[in-house]
């Protein structure tokens, strides 16, 4: 396999019992190696603990068990302070929720991690050549509550670029998007891992596991063989 980007060795992950349901197990013991280059698909039923394992891969959701590593560095042995650093410096995410930042436009979304350590004008102009390549250019200066959804996803993916993420992670990125849309979201998926990232997507989509390099099967939090 090629170079190792993330590393999830015996990953267990309970939540506590609420009323009279009892204490879940979510995932039960799992490993997965992900090489440069790969976009896996996380697949299967509802409730089988995808989503908590994209949490826990992304550094968002500490396992109970196990060990989670990103370009070789154990994201739980960080403090949270050193965590969300490493996630701001190494990691994307193109969540329902997008993660986008309601009062900054879309340059200012697009820089965030620029912004925080003080912007230059190569910056800015690395950040505009980007927004041309997503199709956004002309929406520079919106802020994300006037974008489509495509277009929050695609800015979503775009930022992942600019901060040179090694790995991408997302959760049904064409959950709500047309077929034109959820084609131009998992190409630029596509080209993201074809330049030497990482893709972990969560999807029921058929086309989108058409897209994967690896598809992995997940049932009662556990990674069928
Ligand atoms: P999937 O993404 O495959 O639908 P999840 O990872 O969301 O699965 O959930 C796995 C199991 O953990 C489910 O039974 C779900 O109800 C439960 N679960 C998820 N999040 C929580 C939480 N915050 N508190 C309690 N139970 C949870």
């Amino acid at each position: 396999m090629s170079e190792s980007v993330l590393e999830m060795n015996g990953v267990k992950k309970r939540y506590p019992g609420k009323g009279s349901r009892g204490e879940v197990h979510a995932l039960r013991g799992v490993s997965l190696s992900v090489g440069k280059g790969e976009f896996v698909a996380l697949h299967g039923p509802s409730g089988c603990g995808k989503s908590t394992l994209l949490l826990a891969a992304g550094g968002l959701l500490r396992p109970d068990v196990g060990t989670i590593a990103i370009n070789g560095q154990d994201l739980y042995s960080l403090n949270n302070s050193n965590r969300a650093r490493f996630r701001a410096a190494n990691l994307g995410f193109v969540f329902q929720q997008f993660h986008l930042i309601p009062y900054l436009d879309v340059l200012g979304n697009l820089m965030v991690t620029e912004v925080a350590t003080g912007q230059s004008a190569n910056a800015k102009k690395r950040a505009e050549a980007i927004l041309e390549q997503f199709g956004m250019a002309a929406r520079a200066g919106h802020h994300p509550s006037e974008l489509s959804v495509g277009e929050q996803q695609r800015l979503a993916l775009a930022r992942a670029v600019f901060a040179n993420a090694s790995i991408l992670f997302a959760d049904e990125p064409t959950g709500n998007l047309d077929r034109d849309n959820a084609t131009i979201v998992l190409d630029y998926m596509k080209e993201f891992a074809g330049n030497g990232g990482v893709v972990v997507m969560v999807t029921h989509d058929d086309r989108a596991l058409e897209h994967a390099s690896q598809k992995v099967s997940l049932v009662d939090g556990r990674i069928k063989e």
